[in-house]
């Protein structure tokens, strides 16, 4: 089933909720975020692939848009995939399923480090407010409100974005016309999702 909140009838749209109006965001979340914390100089477990982590240092590295960041790094050595160079904000691929740095830790003074990556495509409700849902433009997976607004041809959009694929794109006009006509709605991370 396809979401067409904007083409569903302004007035229609508010008596029904906005929320309402589209099928229930829960239903299509797979699971809670998947979160893996690996200790410098120890082994994680990555959906059942051994991860080695260790070479915690201040350092350059890849985004996933190809921009490159200096900031605290570590090396991943997962499974046979050779390895990787990665800092907050890396996304690496691992035996098919894409996990994303989110805390890269290394306190001044203490040995060792610490990486904590979120498997992508898990759900993502511990920072959408899905009460905003819509189908993704990119790969029709769940979307939600990232409790930004942005401007498109000078009109004023919630900026989404996909569960699955990290796809950032901007729904106005219609109904959304009516929810940012005082500005920005309440921004509820999780909102949507129980
Ligand atoms: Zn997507």
């Amino acid at each position: 089933m396809r979401w067409r909140t904007l083409v569903v009838p302004l007035g229609l749209a508010l008596a029904l909720g906005l929320g309402s109006a589209c099928s229930t965001p829960a239903a299509k979340i797979k699971g809670k975020d998947v979160i893996e914390t690996i200790q410098e100089t120890t082994v994680g477990d990555l959906d059942g692939v051994r991860c080695p982590m260790a070479n915690m240092g201040e350092d350059t590295y890849v985004l996933p848009d190809g921009t490159t960041k200096t900031g605290m790094t570590a090396t991943l050595y997962p499974g046979e995939e050779g390895l990787y160079r990665v800092g907050v904000g890396s996304v690496v691929e691992i035996e098919g399923t894409r996990w994303e740095v989110i805390n890269v830790s290394k306190p001044p003074g203490e040995p060792l480090g610490s990486v904590t990556l979120r498997k992508e495509g898990t759900g993502g409700e511990a920072t959408l407010d899905f009460k905003y849902h819509r189908e993704c433009t990119n790969c029709g997976e769940l979307s939600g409100w990232t409790g930004k607004v942005e401007a498109v041809l000078g009109r004023d959009g919630l900026l989404m974005r996909c569960t699955h694929c990290r796809n950032e794109f901007v729904v106005s006009g219609g109904a959304y016309i009516e929810v940012l006509k005082d500005g920005a709605p309440p921004y509820m991370p999780g909102r949507g999702t129980g």
